[in-house]
């Protein structure tokens, strides 16, 4: 399990390469969910997401070991962010997409230099690919969540946010394979364990819902949800032992209050959020929870939204 040492070593490791994102507030939102609310703007690092911290870390590391380039299976951030990282490094990254992949995700790839390969539809069979040309090309495997160098180096967003706030009761986090909230988990209660973490998933994929219920791994079969970086099939190896170690509670939010969320988000904070993050922002705003009157902050991991889909994700 990683400790609070491995997420220090990780802030110095990516602190030349990731900005210090701003936390923001709203006194609408404030307002309609009974606590002080603060959305720490993830949206705005480098690439759109928090998956920058995490995979600056592992491919740092992967480049000291001596690898000559590095590959990863994911379409969307995390794929955008190994792509940026390696460019910025020197060394080649390739990238394994379905063969359906948006055409914006493949752009943004290529913008960062990343070698675009299709292959296959389902996760199955892009991961098998991305590790072969990992071997071929002696190079790393790049994995999206569950890797202590990704975990660590997502938990660097942990102690951004308590040193920006003072007296925070409560933290929401958007759960997908849980490289996020394990790391941030680790941060905070190994820092100030009084501060409450919430994951939050949609109720569309309640896999870490269920499998902390079942004191088990269960999956999903696959899920529609729009909040899209959160259709990972089961919690990972790695995170769910931190979570059934350290997390207060998961919520589940519903599609409707995702596009409620998302919507309220770009109408009155002017900000472009993606529905993955909106999920943490419904989760206060719905009144998921028994708080009230606290300083709680909504983590909004990432901002990346395919605009030709933007009209179906806002409610009037
Ligand atoms: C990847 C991702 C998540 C979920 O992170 P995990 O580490 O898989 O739990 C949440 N929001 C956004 C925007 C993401 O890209």
């Amino acid at each position: 399990m990683i400790g609070i040492a491995d997420i220090m070593a990780a802030r110095e490791q990516i602190a030349d390469t990731i900005r210090q994102t701003p936390l923001l507030s709203s006194e609408q939102l404030s307002l309609q969910s009974g606590n002080c609310v603060f959305l720490k703007a993830e949206h705005l690092q480098k690439t759109g997401s928090f998956k920058l911290r995490g995979a600056t870390n592992k491919v740092k590391q992967a480049v000291y070991a001596g690898a000559a380039s590095v590959t990863t299976a994911s379409s969307g951030n995390h794929g955008q962010a190994v792509a940026y990282i390696a460019n910025k490094l020197g060394i080649p990254a390739t990238i394994v997409v379905p063969e359906d992949v948006a055409v914006c995700k493949v752009e943004a790839i290529e913008a960062y230099q990343g070698k675009v390969e299709k292959c296959g539809l389902t996760s199955a069979e892009r991961l098998p690919r991305a590790m072969e040309i990992a071997e071929q090309q002696k190079g790393v495997f790049v994995p999206p969540y569950d890797d202590p160098y990704i975990m660590a180096g997502q938990g660097t967003v942990g102690l951004e946010i308590m040193e920006e706030l003072d007296d925070i009761d409560a933290i929401f986090v958007p759960i997908g394979g849980g490289g996020l909230i394990s790391g941030v988990l680790t941060a905070i209660k190994e820092t100030k364990p009084s501060i409450q973490v919430i994951g939050v998933e949609p109720q569309l994929a309640n896999d870490t819902y269920l499998s902390l219920q079942q004191n088990q791994l269960v999956s999903h079969e696959g899920t529609t949800t729009i909040a899209d970086g959160l259709r990972t099939s089961q919690p990972g190896d790695l995170t769910f032992p931190v979570l059934r170690k350290y997390v207060d509670d998961v919520v589940l939010v519903s599609e409707e209050e995702i596009r409620q969320a998302f919507t309220f988000v770009l109408e009155r904070m002017k900000q472009l959020i993606e529905p993955s993050s909106a999920t943490a922002i419904a989760a206060v705003m719905f009144e998921k929870t028994a708080l009230r009157g606290k300083r709680v902050v909504t983590l909004v991991s990432g901002g990346n939204v395919d605009l030709a889909a933007m009209a179906g994700l806002i409610v009037k």
